[in-house]
């Protein structure tokens, strides 16, 4: 099943709102297992709106409008729809009643321009829409040769819309896939491969479904495995999602971290909890992100000991009590540098482990080659340095920065975790 999102408004078109009704509902047929193939915003002109339908009709199956079913000359939805599809606008007298009650209970006049938001499209239903005036538009357009077109028509004020969706437009879509009353998402995070090696490595999951489901995204380098089923109980959809789970934790191993809204910290202090060891940090280069990240943990302090934010050779020079012009002759030498940071972090702050991360990597002759992060990780058995190349845009190279820092103690967790069971 194909979906499209239309979007009306000349608003919208001016850039002077932004469309966040697209990104919702897109996010809302995803989960339901509809592949939505198009996007479209279109003006408030009615020759534009019937255009837009039309195409619409021939290369979707399924297709949500937002916007233009107010009473005012711009709101232009349900006379397109009429016109795509040749089909009469008619009075709904119920929808009369129902909008009389409402102005009178508002205490404003119904006027005749309310009245044609009581007007629909022959053949159509009128949506409830529990909060505002103007129901919305429910109605199936026959295509020769195959099944109909699914047109629903909700307003344009977001809570409006979503509301109208969770009562009642997201089951009849649900009905219309013959689907279960009953939908589970599974979200697994995945850090240290690429997204395309990561689908790669798991290439027999049911991408793009029907039932159950698989899909990917990659988040400024945390690459999520997004499952999802549904069926008439939890279980039912819990058995489905079960050997996928078991597949993605067996193929990818110690790439995954963690579920849902978990991220590298909560994994490292999870882990620090399991071992009950304490962690401190010096950074340079992510310029605090790692602990302020650390920080977001629910009660890390038994874990996390704090650490510093080093801004330049002389905040080194001076925590690693070395002359200032002698740090920057060492910094030529960056791993040791680092190195001596996770070292003297340690001592510092009486931690088990200390994480030290060097400066930012440096901008490379070629804009493609990964910049050098050094990390370095102090522990009782000795020191490990660990240079990483770091490429990506610009705005992400920090956070990626503070990730790879992160999973560089994770993955020293685990290990060493395995080694006490
Ligand atoms: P109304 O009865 O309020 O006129 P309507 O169905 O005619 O509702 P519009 O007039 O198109 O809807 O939009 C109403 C308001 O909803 C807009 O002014 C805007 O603030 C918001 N809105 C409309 N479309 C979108 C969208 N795609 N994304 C986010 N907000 C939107
Ligand atoms: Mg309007």
């Amino acid at each position: 099943m194909i979906a499209e999102i239309i979007v009306t408004g000349d608003e919208i078109i001016s850039g002077r709102i932004l469309d966040t009704n697209s990104q919702w509902l897109s996010i809302q047929l995803e989960d339901l297992g509809v592949r939505v193939l198009y996007h479209t915003a279109v003006g408030d002109e009615v020759d534009a709106l019937v255009s837009v339908f039309r195409i619409a009709i021939e290369r979707a199956d399924l297709i949500v409008t937002t916007g233009g079913l107010g009473p005012t000359k711009d709101d232009l939805t349900r006379e397109g729809l009429a016109q795509a599809t040749g089909r009469p606008l008619r009075e709904d007298p119920s929808t009369i009643e129902h909008l009389k009650a409402l102005f009178a209970r508002r205490n404003r006049p119904f006027t005749e321009a309310h009245r044609k938001q009581a007007l629909f499209p022959e053949g159509s239903r009128p949506i409830p829409n529990p909060r505002g005036t103007a129901p919305g538009i429910a109605m199936e357009v026959p295509r020769s040769g195959r099944g109909p077109a699914h047109v629903f028509c909700l307003p344009g004020v977001p809570a409006e819309m979503r509301e109208m969706w969770a009562r009642s437009v997201g089951g009849m879509v649900r009905a219309i896939l013959g689907r279960g009353k009953v939908i589970v998402h599974r979200t697994i995070n995945t850090f240290g491969r690429p997204e395309s090696e990561v689908e790669a490595l798991l290439a027999d999951l049911p991408w793009g479904g029907p039932n159950p489901r698989a899909g990917i995204n990659a988040s400024e380098g945390t690459i999520i495995l997004r499952l999802a089923a549904d069926g008439n109980s939890e279980e039912e959809c819990q058995a489905l999602l079960e050997p996928l789970v078991r597949k993605i934790y067996e193929r990818l191993g110690e790439l995954v971290f963690g579920e849902n809204e978990e991220g590298l910290q909560h994994a490292v202090v999870k882990l620090l909890r399991q071992q009950n060891r304490r962690l401190a940090i010096a950074e340079w280069g992510t310029s605090g992100l790692v602990g302020s990240w650390l920080g977001e943990v629910p009660d890390p302090a038994p874990y996390f000991a704090g650490g510093w934010v080093i801004s330049g050779v002389e905040s080194l020079a001076s925590l690693l009590a070395v002359p200032p012009d002698l740090a920057s002759q060492q910094d030529l030498r960056q791993s040791r540098v680092v190195e001596a940071l996770a070292i003297r972090c340690r001592e510092a702050f009486q931690t088990d482990l200390a994480l030290a991360v060097g400066p930012f990597p440096q901008d490379t002759p070629h804009p493609d080659a990964p910049g050098q992060l050094v990390l370095a990780l102090a522990t009782s058995e000795g020191t490990q340095t660990r240079g990483m190349g770091v490429s990506g845009h610009p705005a992400i190279i920090k956070p990626l920065c503070a990730k790879h820092a992160l999973n560089f103690v994770r993955l020293h967790l685990v290990k060493s975790g395995q080694g006490r069971a």
